[in-house]
Protein backbone atom coordinates (compact mmCIF):
# COMPACT_ATOMS: atom_id res chain seq x y z
CA UNK A 1 0.00 0.00 0.00
CA UNK A 2 1.62 3.51 -0.96
CA UNK A 3 0.91 6.83 0.90
CA UNK A 4 0.42 10.06 -0.45
CA UNK A 5 2.43 12.24 1.58
CA UNK A 6 -0.17 14.73 1.90
CA UNK A 7 -1.60 12.26 3.74
CA UNK A 8 0.75 11.69 6.52
CA UNK A 9 2.46 15.13 6.57
CA UNK A 10 1.97 16.64 10.02
CA UNK A 11 -0.63 19.14 8.19
CA UNK A 12 0.65 22.45 8.79
CA UNK A 13 0.90 23.27 12.45
CA UNK A 14 -3.03 22.53 12.64
CA UNK A 15 -4.94 21.07 15.06
CA UNK A 16 -6.84 17.54 15.35
CA UNK A 17 -10.47 18.32 13.74
CA UNK A 18 -11.72 16.21 16.23
CA UNK A 19 -10.18 17.17 19.68
CA UNK A 20 -8.59 20.69 18.73
CA UNK A 21 -6.06 19.45 20.40
CA UNK A 22 -3.56 17.03 19.36
CA UNK A 23 -1.09 17.12 16.23
CA UNK A 24 -3.04 15.08 13.07
CA UNK A 25 -1.45 12.59 11.77
CA UNK A 26 -3.74 11.58 9.03
CA UNK A 27 -5.44 13.44 6.57
CA UNK A 28 -8.52 12.20 5.27
CA UNK A 29 -8.53 13.86 1.80
CA UNK A 30 -12.43 12.68 0.85
CA UNK A 31 -13.71 14.75 4.12
CA UNK A 32 -11.34 17.46 4.43
CA UNK A 33 -10.52 16.17 8.37
CA UNK A 34 -7.66 16.00 10.19
CA UNK A 35 -7.58 13.82 12.55
CA UNK A 36 -4.24 12.85 15.45
CA UNK A 37 -3.90 8.73 16.32
CA UNK A 38 -6.66 8.92 19.18
CA UNK A 39 -9.50 10.13 17.22
CA UNK A 40 -8.82 8.48 14.38
CA UNK A 41 -8.82 4.79 16.32
CA UNK A 42 -12.14 6.18 17.93
CA UNK A 43 -13.45 7.48 15.10
CA UNK A 44 -12.89 3.89 12.83
CA UNK A 45 -14.95 1.89 15.73
CA UNK A 46 -17.29 4.34 15.91
CA UNK A 47 -18.08 4.37 12.13
CA UNK A 48 -18.25 0.66 12.54
CA UNK A 49 -20.38 0.97 14.73
CA UNK A 50 -22.76 2.75 12.88
CA UNK A 51 -22.73 0.61 9.59
CA UNK A 52 -23.47 -2.17 11.93
CA UNK A 53 -26.77 -0.06 12.70
CA UNK A 54 -27.39 1.42 9.67
CA UNK A 55 -27.27 -2.22 7.94
CA UNK A 56 -28.64 -4.14 10.67
CA UNK A 57 -25.67 -6.40 10.44
CA UNK A 58 -25.66 -7.86 14.01
CA UNK A 59 -27.88 -8.61 16.57
CA UNK A 60 -27.78 -7.46 20.77
CA UNK A 61 -27.72 -11.33 21.04
CA UNK A 62 -25.69 -12.81 18.83
CA UNK A 63 -22.84 -15.51 18.45
CA UNK A 64 -20.78 -13.79 16.30
CA UNK A 65 -17.28 -15.73 14.29
CA UNK A 66 -14.94 -13.93 12.91
CA UNK A 67 -13.33 -14.96 10.00
CA UNK A 68 -9.41 -14.08 10.68
CA UNK A 69 -7.16 -15.64 7.93
CA UNK A 70 -4.22 -13.48 10.04
CA UNK A 71 -4.52 -10.15 8.01
CA UNK A 72 -4.01 -6.70 9.27
CA UNK A 73 -7.76 -6.65 8.12
CA UNK A 74 -8.96 -9.67 10.11
CA UNK A 75 -7.17 -8.88 12.89
CA UNK A 76 -8.61 -5.00 13.24
CA UNK A 77 -12.09 -6.65 12.73
CA UNK A 78 -12.02 -8.56 15.71
CA UNK A 79 -9.94 -5.83 17.97
CA UNK A 80 -13.32 -3.29 16.52
CA UNK A 81 -15.66 -5.49 17.20
CA UNK A 82 -14.55 -6.57 20.67
CA UNK A 83 -15.07 -2.91 21.74
CA UNK A 84 -18.18 -2.44 20.24
CA UNK A 85 -19.64 -5.97 21.06
CA UNK A 86 -18.70 -5.21 24.85
CA UNK A 87 -21.88 -2.96 25.22
CA UNK A 88 -23.89 -6.08 24.45
CA UNK A 89 -23.44 -8.30 26.98
CA UNK A 90 -25.46 -11.22 25.46
CA UNK A 91 -23.56 -11.13 22.18
CA UNK A 92 -20.66 -13.35 22.21
CA UNK A 93 -17.17 -13.40 20.08
CA UNK A 94 -15.17 -16.03 18.42
CA UNK A 95 -12.37 -16.17 16.10
CA UNK A 96 -11.64 -19.10 13.72
CA UNK A 97 -8.53 -19.38 11.26
CA UNK A 98 -9.33 -21.88 8.56
CA UNK A 99 -6.32 -23.89 7.63
CA UNK A 100 -6.43 -24.51 4.08
CA UNK A 101 -2.68 -26.58 4.47
CA UNK A 102 -0.60 -24.35 2.66
CA UNK A 103 2.97 -25.94 4.19
CA UNK A 104 3.53 -23.32 7.48
CA UNK A 105 2.27 -20.50 5.57
CA UNK A 106 -1.31 -20.95 7.30
CA UNK A 107 -0.03 -22.43 10.48
CA UNK A 108 1.88 -19.06 11.19
CA UNK A 109 -0.79 -17.02 10.47
CA UNK A 110 -3.12 -19.25 12.85
CA UNK A 111 -0.70 -18.62 15.16
CA UNK A 112 -0.92 -15.50 15.16
CA UNK A 113 -4.44 -15.09 15.27
CA UNK A 114 -4.06 -17.23 18.45
CA UNK A 115 -1.97 -15.00 20.10
CA UNK A 116 -4.17 -11.91 19.54
CA UNK A 117 -7.48 -13.73 20.22
CA UNK A 118 -6.06 -14.52 23.71
CA UNK A 119 -4.72 -11.20 24.45
CA UNK A 120 -8.36 -10.08 23.81
CA UNK A 121 -10.00 -12.69 25.63
CA UNK A 122 -11.54 -14.09 22.48
CA UNK A 123 -12.22 -17.81 22.12
CA UNK A 124 -10.13 -19.12 19.26
CA UNK A 125 -10.44 -22.35 16.56
CA UNK A 126 -8.04 -23.16 13.76
CA UNK A 127 -10.38 -25.64 11.52
CA UNK A 128 -8.69 -27.05 8.31
CA UNK A 129 -9.72 -28.55 4.63
CA UNK A 130 -7.85 -31.71 5.99
CA UNK A 131 -11.12 -31.57 8.56
CA UNK A 132 -13.75 -30.74 6.06
CA UNK A 133 -12.70 -31.97 2.40
CA UNK A 134 -10.24 -35.03 3.61
CA UNK A 135 -7.56 -32.92 1.27
CA UNK A 136 -5.11 -29.89 1.89
CA UNK A 137 -4.53 -26.95 -1.19
CA UNK A 138 -0.74 -28.08 -1.05
CA UNK A 139 -1.69 -31.62 -2.06
CA UNK A 140 -3.35 -29.95 -4.31
CA UNK A 141 -1.22 -27.88 -6.22
CA UNK A 142 1.67 -30.62 -5.89
CA UNK A 143 -0.65 -33.45 -7.54
CA UNK A 144 -1.50 -30.67 -10.29
CA UNK A 145 -4.99 -31.26 -9.64
CA UNK A 146 -5.75 -27.44 -10.69
CA UNK A 147 -4.24 -27.04 -14.05
CA UNK A 148 -6.37 -30.13 -14.53
CA UNK A 149 -9.24 -28.75 -13.35
CA UNK A 150 -8.21 -25.31 -15.51
CA UNK A 151 -8.30 -23.43 -12.44
CA UNK A 152 -5.97 -21.69 -10.43
CA UNK A 153 -4.96 -22.21 -6.56
CA UNK A 154 -6.32 -18.91 -5.62
CA UNK A 155 -9.45 -19.59 -6.69
CA UNK A 156 -10.17 -23.67 -5.44
CA UNK A 157 -8.55 -21.99 -2.43
CA UNK A 158 -11.23 -19.07 -1.51
CA UNK A 159 -14.36 -21.33 -2.78
CA UNK A 160 -13.36 -23.75 -0.31
CA UNK A 161 -12.78 -21.42 2.21
CA UNK A 162 -15.73 -19.78 1.91
CA UNK A 163 -17.62 -23.34 2.25
CA UNK A 164 -15.66 -24.15 5.35
CA UNK A 165 -16.52 -20.83 6.89
CA UNK A 166 -20.08 -21.84 6.64
CA UNK A 167 -19.60 -25.14 7.53
CA UNK A 168 -17.66 -24.31 10.81
CA UNK A 169 -19.92 -21.35 11.48
CA UNK A 170 -22.84 -24.72 11.79
CA UNK A 171 -19.84 -26.77 14.15
CA UNK A 172 -19.56 -23.61 16.57
CA UNK A 173 -23.24 -22.84 16.48
CA UNK A 174 -22.27 -19.37 15.43
CA UNK A 175 -25.30 -17.04 14.83
CA UNK A 176 -23.12 -14.60 11.89
CA UNK A 177 -20.25 -14.88 10.22
CA UNK A 178 -18.10 -11.55 10.47
CA UNK A 179 -16.10 -11.08 7.18
CA UNK A 180 -13.27 -8.26 7.35
CA UNK A 181 -14.28 -7.10 3.98
CA UNK A 182 -13.09 -3.58 3.26
CA UNK A 183 -14.81 -0.90 0.96
CA UNK A 184 -12.50 -1.78 -1.55
CA UNK A 185 -13.44 -5.44 -1.25
CA UNK A 186 -16.86 -4.92 -1.85
CA UNK A 187 -16.78 -2.73 -5.01
CA UNK A 188 -14.37 -4.79 -6.62
CA UNK A 189 -16.64 -7.79 -5.79
CA UNK A 190 -19.08 -5.50 -7.44
CA UNK A 191 -16.17 -4.73 -10.39
CA UNK A 192 -15.72 -8.31 -10.93
CA UNK A 193 -19.44 -9.28 -11.31
CA UNK A 194 -20.54 -6.20 -13.25
CA UNK A 195 -17.62 -7.35 -15.93
CA UNK A 196 -18.49 -10.99 -16.09
CA UNK A 197 -21.75 -10.13 -17.29
CA UNK A 198 -23.62 -11.38 -14.00
CA UNK A 199 -27.12 -11.13 -13.98
CA UNK A 200 -28.32 -11.93 -10.42
CA UNK A 201 -25.73 -9.47 -8.20
CA UNK A 202 -26.36 -10.27 -4.84
CA UNK A 203 -25.46 -7.02 -1.87
CA UNK A 204 -22.08 -8.51 -0.37
CA UNK A 205 -21.98 -8.18 3.33
CA UNK A 206 -24.93 -7.14 3.84
CA UNK A 207 -27.20 -9.70 6.18
CA UNK A 208 -29.61 -11.83 4.32
CA UNK A 209 -31.44 -14.83 6.73
CA UNK A 210 -32.08 -18.02 5.79
CA UNK A 211 -32.93 -21.27 7.19
CA UNK A 212 -30.09 -23.23 7.34
CA UNK A 213 -27.54 -20.70 6.57
CA UNK A 214 -25.37 -18.45 8.39
CA UNK A 215 -25.67 -15.30 7.24
CA UNK A 216 -22.51 -13.25 6.15
CA UNK A 217 -21.78 -9.25 7.24
CA UNK A 218 -18.84 -7.14 6.45
CA UNK A 219 -18.66 -4.52 9.44
CA UNK A 220 -15.86 -2.81 7.94
CA UNK A 221 -18.10 -2.75 3.99
CA UNK A 222 -17.26 1.96 4.51
CA UNK A 223 -14.22 1.75 5.82
CA UNK A 224 -11.26 1.96 2.74
CA UNK A 225 -8.57 -0.43 3.05
CA UNK A 226 -6.10 2.34 3.42
CA UNK A 227 -7.53 3.27 6.90
CA UNK A 228 -8.05 0.16 8.10
CA UNK A 229 -4.34 -0.85 7.93
CA UNK A 230 -3.86 2.98 9.21
CA UNK A 231 -5.73 1.52 12.35
CA UNK A 232 -4.00 -1.56 12.55
CA UNK A 233 -1.06 0.22 12.47
CA UNK A 234 -1.67 2.51 15.13
CA UNK A 235 -2.97 0.06 17.19
CA UNK A 236 0.51 -2.08 16.84
CA UNK A 237 -1.87 -4.80 15.71
CA UNK A 238 0.64 -7.82 14.89
CA UNK A 239 -0.53 -9.11 11.38
CA UNK A 240 0.99 -11.51 8.95
CA UNK A 241 2.63 -9.68 6.12
CA UNK A 242 3.91 -12.81 4.25
CA UNK A 243 2.33 -13.83 1.01
CA UNK A 244 0.84 -16.82 0.08
CA UNK A 245 3.35 -19.29 -2.16
CA UNK A 246 0.73 -19.72 -4.18
CA UNK A 247 -0.53 -16.30 -5.13
CA UNK A 248 -0.61 -15.26 -8.66
CA UNK A 249 -2.10 -12.25 -10.41
CA UNK A 250 -5.46 -12.25 -10.56
CA UNK A 251 -8.27 -10.66 -12.16
CA UNK A 252 -9.37 -9.60 -8.84
CA UNK A 253 -5.95 -8.03 -8.07
CA UNK A 254 -5.81 -6.06 -11.22
CA UNK A 255 -9.11 -4.44 -10.93
CA UNK A 256 -8.05 -3.83 -6.91
CA UNK A 257 -4.68 -2.25 -8.37
CA UNK A 258 -6.59 -0.12 -11.03
CA UNK A 259 -9.17 0.88 -8.09
CA UNK A 260 -6.57 1.86 -5.85
CA UNK A 261 -5.15 3.75 -8.37
CA UNK A 262 -8.31 5.55 -9.60
CA UNK A 263 -9.40 6.56 -5.56
CA UNK A 264 -5.80 8.02 -5.19
CA UNK A 265 -6.94 10.15 -7.73
CA UNK A 266 -10.52 10.94 -6.66
CA UNK A 267 -10.68 9.74 -3.18
CA UNK A 268 -14.73 10.02 -2.78
CA UNK A 269 -14.62 7.45 -5.80
CA UNK A 270 -15.03 3.94 -4.00
CA UNK A 271 -17.91 5.37 -1.90
CA UNK A 272 -19.90 6.58 -4.52
CA UNK A 273 -19.75 3.80 -6.89
CA UNK A 274 -20.98 1.77 -3.55
CA UNK A 275 -23.79 3.99 -3.00
CA UNK A 276 -24.77 4.28 -6.39
CA UNK A 277 -24.58 0.60 -7.10
CA UNK A 278 -26.58 -0.89 -4.02
CA UNK A 279 -29.25 1.77 -5.41
CA UNK A 280 -29.29 -0.11 -8.77
CA UNK A 281 -29.39 -3.75 -7.04
CA UNK A 282 -32.62 -5.44 -7.38
CA UNK A 283 -33.91 -7.64 -4.20
CA UNK A 284 -32.66 -10.49 -4.56
CA UNK A 285 -35.07 -13.56 -5.60
CA UNK A 286 -36.07 -16.76 -3.70
CA UNK A 287 -32.82 -18.67 -4.33
CA UNK A 288 -32.58 -22.81 -4.81
CA UNK A 289 -30.75 -24.55 -2.17
CA UNK A 290 -27.32 -26.24 -3.38
CA UNK A 291 -28.77 -30.36 -3.28
CA UNK A 292 -25.27 -31.15 -1.06
CA UNK A 293 -24.89 -28.83 1.85
CA UNK A 294 -27.81 -26.50 1.32
CA UNK A 295 -26.10 -23.03 0.70
CA UNK A 296 -27.90 -20.66 -1.37
CA UNK A 297 -26.90 -21.69 -5.71
CA UNK A 298 -28.32 -20.97 -8.99
CA UNK A 299 -28.06 -24.03 -10.16
CA UNK A 300 -28.50 -27.51 -8.31
CA UNK A 301 -25.03 -28.30 -6.91
CA UNK A 302 -22.80 -24.85 -5.82
CA UNK A 303 -20.07 -24.27 -7.10
CA UNK A 304 -17.94 -25.03 -4.10
CA UNK A 305 -19.56 -28.50 -3.46
CA UNK A 306 -19.02 -29.20 -7.36
CA UNK A 307 -15.08 -28.10 -7.19
CA UNK A 308 -14.68 -30.37 -3.83
CA UNK A 309 -16.22 -33.09 -5.88
CA UNK A 310 -14.22 -32.89 -8.81
CA UNK A 311 -10.76 -32.33 -6.59
CA UNK A 312 -11.74 -35.88 -4.87
CA UNK A 313 -12.56 -37.51 -8.14
CA UNK A 314 -9.08 -36.37 -9.62
CA UNK A 315 -7.44 -37.77 -6.13
CA UNK A 316 -9.39 -40.70 -6.64
CA UNK A 317 -11.26 -40.47 -3.28
CA UNK A 318 -14.38 -40.20 -4.89
CA UNK A 319 -17.20 -42.33 -3.05
CA UNK A 320 -19.44 -43.62 -5.24
CA UNK A 321 -22.55 -41.73 -3.95
CA UNK A 322 -20.96 -38.53 -4.39
CA UNK A 323 -19.85 -39.44 -7.90
CA UNK A 324 -23.58 -39.01 -8.78
CA UNK A 325 -23.48 -35.38 -7.91
CA UNK A 326 -21.19 -34.27 -10.35
CA UNK A 327 -22.97 -33.12 -13.60
CA UNK A 328 -19.55 -31.48 -14.98
CA UNK A 329 -15.79 -30.38 -14.68
CA UNK A 330 -15.57 -26.75 -13.23
CA UNK A 331 -13.33 -24.41 -15.59
CA UNK A 332 -11.97 -21.23 -15.49
CA UNK A 333 -13.86 -18.09 -14.32
CA UNK A 334 -16.65 -19.81 -13.01
CA UNK A 335 -15.58 -18.81 -9.16
CA UNK A 336 -13.53 -15.40 -9.66
CA UNK A 337 -17.11 -13.58 -8.46
CA UNK A 338 -16.93 -14.58 -4.80
CA UNK A 339 -16.16 -12.27 -2.25
ZN1 LIG B 1 -7.93 14.43 18.06
ZN1 LIG C 1 -23.08 -26.92 -1.93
Amino acid sequence: MSWDSAELKPCNGRKCTFCGARTPIYYRRYSGEMLCSTCFKKNIVERVRRTISRYDLLRPDDRIMVAASGGKDSLALLKILQIIEADFPKSELIAVTIDEGIGGYRERAAELVERFASSLGIPFYKMGFEEFYGFTLSEVVEAGIHRRLGVNPCTICGVLRRKALSLAARKLGATVIATAHTLDDVVNTYLLNLLKGERNIKPVGLRREGEGVVPRVAPLRLIPEREIALYAYLEGIPFQSETCPYTHSSMRDRIRNFMAWYAAHKPEALYAFLKNFERMLKPPKAENRCAICGEPTSRRICRACELELAIKRALGRLDPDEAEGLEREPHVGDYEEEA
